[in-house]
C-alpha cells in the first residue's frame, strides 16, 4: 500500500495542521495589527466534547467489543450557529478536529454566510464496519452530541468518510426526540430535504475557481493538465467539472494507490471501477503511480483532494504545477507553502477553494429552515455568483496589500468575525 509522506494515520499530523494554521493566522493578525487579548480570544475554541462510543463489531480489529471516540469542537459562533463536517476516519483526535474547526470560523466568514465554526468526527476504519454498524455508531454518536447540536446551535454536515447516508441517520436520531427537523444537518439526501447540487457543490466550486483562476495567470484551462490526489466526493466531483471543461485529468490516487495516463482519464470509467472495486487501482489504460510520484508529476494544476499536510518539507521543492488549488482543509504546510510561492506557485488556499461546500450546505439550511426548495440551477448559479464575487474580493485584497491570495483571504475572514466578536460584547 502506497503511504503519502508525513501523513501516517495519527502520526504528528495534527500538529503539522495546528502550527500550519497558527503560522497563516499570525502573517493576517499582524497584517490587521491586532492586539494579543483579540488573537488570544479569536483563537480560543468555545467548547470541546468527547465522547466513548461503545459497539459489538464483528470486524473491527481488537474482539468484539469496540469503544470508538468522538469529537466535536465548537471553535466561534460570533457570527451565527456552529457548522462544520463530521469525518469519519482513523486518523481523527483532538488536535486535528480543532483546526479543521478553526479553518471552519474562518471560511463560513471569509463567504460571509451567518455561521461560526466547528469540526468532529470518530476515529474509525469505516472498511472494518458493516453498513448496519456505522448506522449504530453513527446513531450513537448523535445521541451522546444531542446536547451540542441544534438548528440554531450546531449543524453538522459530511467530511472525508462521511455521506449522504450517514446524514440521514444522524437526521433519523435527532428527530426521535426533536420531532422532524432536516435543518439539523445538511448534505443529506434530496428525499430527505438536502438541497439540489449539494453532493456536487464542493468539488464544482473547486473546478469553477480552477477554470477562473487559470485564466487569471493565462494559463487556458481547455487541455490544462491535471493531477487530483484524492477520488472520493470532492476529487470525483472537481475532475468531472473540469474534464467538462475540456481540461485532461492525467492522474487520480486515493488512499491505496494512484493511476496515470498521460492522454487524460475518463473520469465516468474511473468512478465506474471505483464502484465496482473499491478502488483506482488496475483501472484499464492506466500506469500505477504512488501518492508521493504523484504530487511531483509534471502538470499545470495540481489539487490535493484527500488528506492534511500532503504537501509538505519533504515535496514542496519538487511539485511541479503551476498552480495548486487546495481542495483538501490543510494540504499544504505552512513551510511548503512558503517554499511554493517563492518558487512562483499560486495557491488557492483552502478556506476559499473548498468553500462551495459550506456556502451550499448554508442553501440546504435556509431550505430547510423556509420548507421551500430551490432547483439545481438556482443553487449552482447562486455558487459560482457568490464564490466569484469572494474571489474577486480576496485577489484585490491581495493586490492592494501585495500579499498571497492566503492572507488575504484570512484578513478579511478574521476582520469580520473579529467585528462581530466586539459587537457582542464581551
Ligand atoms: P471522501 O471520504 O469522500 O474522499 C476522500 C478521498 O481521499 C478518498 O478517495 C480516499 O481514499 C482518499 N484518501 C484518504 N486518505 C488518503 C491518503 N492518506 N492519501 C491519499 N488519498 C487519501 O472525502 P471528501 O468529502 O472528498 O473530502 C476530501 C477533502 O475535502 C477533505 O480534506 C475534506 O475536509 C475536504 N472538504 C470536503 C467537503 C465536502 O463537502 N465533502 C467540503 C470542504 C472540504
Amino acid at each position: 500500500m502506497s503511504q503519502v509522506k508525513n501523513t501516517k494515520p495519527g502520526e504528528h499530523k495534527h500538529c503539522q495542521c495546528q502550527d500550519t494554521q497558527n503560522h497563516f493566522l499570525e502573517r493576517a493578525f499582524e497584517s490587521l495589527k491586532l492586539e494579543a487579548a483579540q488573537r488570544e480570544l479569536l483563537l480560543a475554541p468555545f467548547r470541546e466534547t468527547i465522547v466513548s462510543i461503545p459497539l459489538l463489531t464483528r470486524r473491527a480489529e481488537g474482539g468484539n467489543l469496540h469503544t470508538f471516540m468522538g469529537y466535536r469542537v465548537q471553535h466561534n459562533h460570533a457570527r451565527g450557529p456552529f457548522k462544520g463536517g463530521l469525518r469519519f476516519h482513523p486518523s481523527v483526535n483532538l488536535g486535528e478536529v480543532r483546526a479543521l474547526a478553526q479553518l471552519m470560523t474562518w471560511k463560513t466568514a471569509l463567504v460571509d454566510i451567518p455561521f461560526g465554526g466547528a469540526k468532529g468526527g470518530i476515529a474509525v476504519d469505516t472498511n472494518t464496519l458493516s453498513h448496519h454498524e456505522l448506522e449504530i455508531l453513527t446513531k450513537r454518536f448523535v445521541q451522546k452530541m444531542e446536547l451540542v447540536f441544534g438548528v440554531h446551535h450546531d449543524i453538522p454536515a459530511p467530511d472525508i468518510g462521511t455521506n449522504p447516508q450517514v446524514m440521514a441517520w444522524i437526521l433519523e436520531e435527532y428527530s426521535k426526540t426533536h420531532g422532524y427537523t432536516p435543518a439539523i444537518v445538511t448534505g443529506k439526501p434530496v428525499e430527505l430535504g438536502g438541497s439540489a447540487g449539494r453532493l456536487e457543490a464542493t468539488g464544482h466550486g473547486v473546478a469553477y475557481l480552477t477554470g477562473k483562476m487559470a485564466s487569471e495567470i493565462s494559463l487556458g484551462i481547455d487541455n490544462a493538465s491535471v493531477v487530483i490526489q484524492g477520488f472520493g466526493n470532492v476529487g470525483f466531483h472537481s475532475a468531472q467539472g473540469l474534464a467538462a471543461m475540456d481540461a485532461r485529468i492525467i492522474a487520480l490516487s486515493d488512499a491505496r494507490s494512484g493511476v496515470v495516463c498521460d492522454k487524460g482519464i475518463n473520469i465516468e470509467q474511473a468512478q465506474r471501477h471505483v464502484a465496482k472495486t473499491g478502488w483506482l487501482e488496475n483501472l484499464p489504460g492506466t500506469e500505477p503511480v504512488n501518492n508521493a510520484e504523484l504530487l511531483e508529476l509534471p502538470c499545470d494544476i495540481l489539487i490535493p483532494a484527500a488528506v492534511e499536510a500532503t504537501i509538505n518539507c519533504d515535496n514542496a521543492e519538487a511539485i511541479k504545477a503551476r498552480l495548486v488549488i487546495e481542495a483538501a482543509n490543510i494540504p499544504v504546510t505552512h513551510l511548503a507553502d512558503a517554499t511554493l510561492r517563492e518558487r512562483g506557485i499560486t495557491i488557492v488556499p483552502d478556506l476559499l477553494a473548498n468553500a462551495g461546500g459550506v456556502l451550499t450546505s448554508y442553501y440546504e439550511w435556509v431550505q430547510n429552515l423556509q420548507e421551500f426548495p430551490w432547483d439545481y440551477d438556482t443553487v449552482l448559479r447562486r455558487l459560482e455568483q457568490r464564490l466569484g464575487r469572494v474571489y474577486e474580493q480576496v485577489r484585490d485584497l491581495a493586490q492592494q496589500h501585495n500579499t498571497d491570495l492566503r492572507t488575504a483571504a484570512y484578513e478579511l475572514a478574521i476582520d469580520r468575525v473579529n467585528k462581530a466578536v466586539a459587537l457582542r460584547g464581551f
